[in-house]
């Protein structure tokens, strides 16, 4: 058998943090609080609610689509997508199908590979079901809080052919979304959630005609590692001359296994249909154009202006990976251009020695910082000394200075400074060495 590899496809979700939902004006925040308290009749899909779209959610899908180079569309729409299930309390999800708000975007991967984005759409999440057993009775219970907040999904083609890169492309995304602060992307809230497709092909073959759905990962490293898990078992029912029943399948921790949680041989009929009660959405070129221009510093732009003050890929992983660390560091360099500290040294105390922390304004940093250099620095009476001495054995160099050879001034300096092991600041230094040779 020719030599199989890996095709790869991801459906990524992302809560958006807007203050209020998608389609009415309950609190879109729902982490932690009373069940069923954040709701109306829009999110509980009760009969006669209008709904109307939240403008902000569709500037921020649009603003995720520029970071990742797609094209927006000039005309949008919302449809319903149809299921039944006790967490969606309408009978459908208002979702997009056919005219996404972005769609072509692009990722280059650090090897330089490009993945394609096919569409990033907006819909509404879904309540959250409890499971649970009261008074010996196994009882679901529905939370709405939930319900109709805003959603992102982002689709790309099946571009992958190794898991590593799917875990760069998840770890960049995520940072992304934190940089352009439109969501907080936290895989354990669930503001973030993963879906990958695989399949195995023969490396002349085309896209095969099978697919197994990994679902319900909630974190990067078993995503990494389901994937995995998955390569070695399509591999062996390939090699015995079958092939892997499309299905949905999850990931065992514990075994490292995947395991089957639904087969799912027919496409499912969403019956899909235009929402008939939010007009059809038309998206002005000039204010995109406008919004991307004002696009915030994005990691891959931060890496390269780090990289320009010569600091070593460590650190400049360290401060890009935490937005909040990379802006610090930004307001600290800016501070400390007017001093005697070199990017590279806050870098290396912000990095080692968790000095953001402790100094919580970028201007407390630098002030310590300048403290620990002026203790470090030798006495004005050392200095003093050091001159004398260097002056005494040097009466030559005096001499010439006196005539008019002033660039002796630098030799000096050199003496005095190998004198105080290094420790003089240069321009006391200088201010004293002049005075005793204008005496
Ligand atoms: P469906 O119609 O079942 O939703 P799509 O073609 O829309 O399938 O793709 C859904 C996701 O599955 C996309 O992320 C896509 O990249 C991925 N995908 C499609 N075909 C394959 C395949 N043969 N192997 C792996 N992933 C695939
Ligand atoms: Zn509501
Ligand atoms: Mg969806």
């Amino acid at each position: 058998m020719k030599n199989l590899i890996p095709v790869i496809g991801l459906e990524v979700h992302i809560e958006l943090n807007t203050a209020t939902k998608m389609f009415c004006r309950c609190r879109a925040y729902h982490f932690g609080e009373k069940p069923n308290t954040n709701v109306c009749p829009v999110c509980l899909g009760l009969p006669g609610a209008l709904p109307s779209a939240n403008k902000k959610a569709i500037w921020d899908t649009i603003k995720f689509g520029l970071a990742l180079n797609s094209q927006i569309s000039s005309f949008s729409k919302f449809d319903r997508k149809h299921y039944f299930y006790p967490d969606l309390p309408k009978g459908y999800q208002i979702s997009q199908y056919d005219l996404p708000f972005c769609t072509k975007g692009t990722f280059t991967l650090k090897n330089g590979k490009v993945i394609n984005i096919r569409r990033i759409h907006l819909e509404e999440d879904t309540g959250k079901l409890i499971h649970k057993t009261v008074d010996g009775k196994k009882v679901s219970l529905v939370d709405y809080n939930r319900s109709g907040v805003p959603l992102m999904e982002m689709v790309t083609e099946p571009d992958f052919t190794d898991p590593s890169d799917v875990d760069e492309f998840l770890k960049e995304i995520q940072l992304i979304v934190k940089y352009l602060g439109i969501s907080d992307a936290d895989m354990e809230k669930g503001s973030m959630r993963l879906e990958a497709n695989i399949s195995l092909k023969e490396e002349d073959q085309g896209l095969p005609d099978y697919k197994i759905e990994l679902k319900n990962i909630n974190s990067f490293r078993f995503l990494s590692k389901a994937l995995q898990a998955e390569i070695v078992r399509q591999k062996q029912i390939l090699e015995t001359g079958s092939k892997p029943v499309q299905e949905t399948r999850g990931y065992d921790e514990v075994k490292n296994t995947t395991f089957s949680q639904r087969t799912k041989e027919e496409a499912q009929d969403y019956r899909y249909m235009p929402e008939p009660d939010i007009p059809p959405i038309t998206i002005n070129e000039k204010v995109v154009l406008r919004i991307k221009n004002k696009l915030p510093d994005l990691p891959n732009q931060k890496r390269k202006i780090f990289k320009k003050l010569n600091l070593s890929e460590h650190y400049i992983e360290t401060l890009v990976s935490d937005k909040n660390r990379a802006l610090y560091f930004d307001e600290a360099i800016n501070i400390a251009k007017d001093h005697n500290i070199s990017a590279k040294e806050i870098a290396s105390v912000m990095v080692n020695q968790n000095m953001d922390l402790k100094y919580p304004e970028p201007a407390g940093l630098i002030k310590k910082l300048l403290e620990i250099q002026k203790a470090d620095y030798a006495s004005q009476k050392e200095v003093k000394g050091a001159v004398n001495v260097v002056l005494k054995q040097n009466t030559k160099a005096v001499d010439d200075y006196k005539n008019g050879k002033t660039q002796v001034v630098g030799f000096l300096i050199g003496q005095i400074q190998k004198e105080l092991k290094g420790k003089g600041e240069v321009k006391l230094v200088q201010e004293i060495l002049r005075k005793k040779l204008e005496e």
